[in-house]
């Protein structure tokens, strides 16, 4: 079957590199790219529309236009930026959601991709290898909405039989595109500074272990949960993704293997360690490899190495 997809939301860490995916594995005239910003990069042959998650109105024109198979919804407001505008992050990442959800019901989308994050755990979640089932008392708006919104999208597929697919992100690292305002930025950002200064200075403590992801991973695990059979999949609000656990120490020393002369230091005060504090230093992901045969690739070494070595060589 000939599938149509669009990505809202294109523009960011995330969906830079899911659309180059997108692309090659459906085809350019088959992905439609849409974001609030124009982008900065667009392929002659890439078809991109500036569309607000929040006018319902667009949304459906688009959807009616393209008649998509399969809607990825990535617009969002991450968890640091979330706390300094809790209203608006709240509204975009609730209504945002709550409008893909009801056009795709509407005009019978077939497939809804829709990220959650590991900030659906919170201070009474269990730390250590986190499982699917616990306690969730997030305390940052951007975990509280997340929560939700999984709520929303198993009710969904519960009530009107929507076929909504889910990966409970953990900190997301790249090279092409800059972070969202997250609080796992910095081990995007240690990179950066670690070929341009030779120093870091780090807003999280360096025993803060948080779980993480390099980007190959995390796009290989989003199409992968795409194709696999819909009966086959248990979880329907969002399932768990281990990655890798680390702290700022360990990044630093890792880096350090390659860059001998880097120099790491530690901030104190920031925000974001409160946000980091509450949620879990490592996940179980025994649904997502039972379930649709999900396994990771790159360990922290394999991850460091592939960075600089692609971040030289867009330097060149
Ligand atoms: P990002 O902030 O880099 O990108 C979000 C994109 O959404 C931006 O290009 C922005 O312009 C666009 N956007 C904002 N408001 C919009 C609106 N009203 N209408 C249309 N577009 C709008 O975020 P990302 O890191 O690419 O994250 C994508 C998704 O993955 C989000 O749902 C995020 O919560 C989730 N996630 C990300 C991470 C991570 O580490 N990056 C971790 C867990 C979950």
């Amino acid at each position: 079957m000939k599938e149509t997809v669009i990505i809202l939301g294109s523009n960011g860490q995330i969906g830079t590199e899911l659309a180059i995916a997108l692309r090659e594995k459906f085809g350019v005239e088959n992905v439609v790219t849409t974001d609030i910003r124009e982008p900065q990069n667009l392929g002659s042959h890439d078809i991109f529309h500036p569309i607000n998650v929040l006018d319902k109105e667009a949304l459906k024109a688009l959807f009616l236009t393209y008649k998509p198979t399969q809607v990825y919804l990535l617009a969002a407001m991450l968890s640091a930026t979330g706390e300094q505008y809790p209203q608006k992050a709240w509204d975009l990442n609730m209504n945002g959601l709550l409008n893909v959800l009801d056009l795709a019901v509407e005009l019978g989308i077939k497939k809804i991709f829709w990220p959650s994050s590991i900030a659906v755990f919170g201070p009474h979640s269990p730390k250590v290898n986190t499982p699917q089932y616990c306690v969730m008392d997030p305390n940052s708006i951007y975990g509280i909405s997340k929560l939700s919104g999984e709520r929303l999208c198993e009710y969904y597929h519960a009530k009107y039989g929507l076929d909504i697919r889910s990966i409970r992100y953990p900190g997301i690292i790249s090279w092409k595109t800059a972070p969202g305002g997250g609080t796992t930025d910095y081990a995007v950002h240690i990179f950066f500074e670690a070929l341009a200064k030779g120093a870091y200075q780090s807003f999280l403590s360096e025993n803060t272990a948080l779980p993480m992801m390099y980007m190959n991973d995390a796009v290989r695990a989003t199409l992968q949960l795409m194709d696999a059979p819909a009966e086959q999949l248990r979880i329907r609000s969002s399932y768990n993704l281990a990655g890798i656990s680390f702290t700022p120490a360990e990044i630093a020393e890792e880096i350090k293997k390659i860059l001998p002369n880097f120099d790491m230091s530690y901030a104190q005060g920031d925000p974001r360690q409160a946000i980091a504090d509450s949620w879990p230093q490592s996940i179980d992901d025994t649904y997502a490899q039972q379930d649709w045969d999900w396994s990771l690739h790159f360990d922290l070494p394999a991850m460091t190495k592939d960075m600089i070595e692609n971040l030289k060589n867009n330097n060149s």
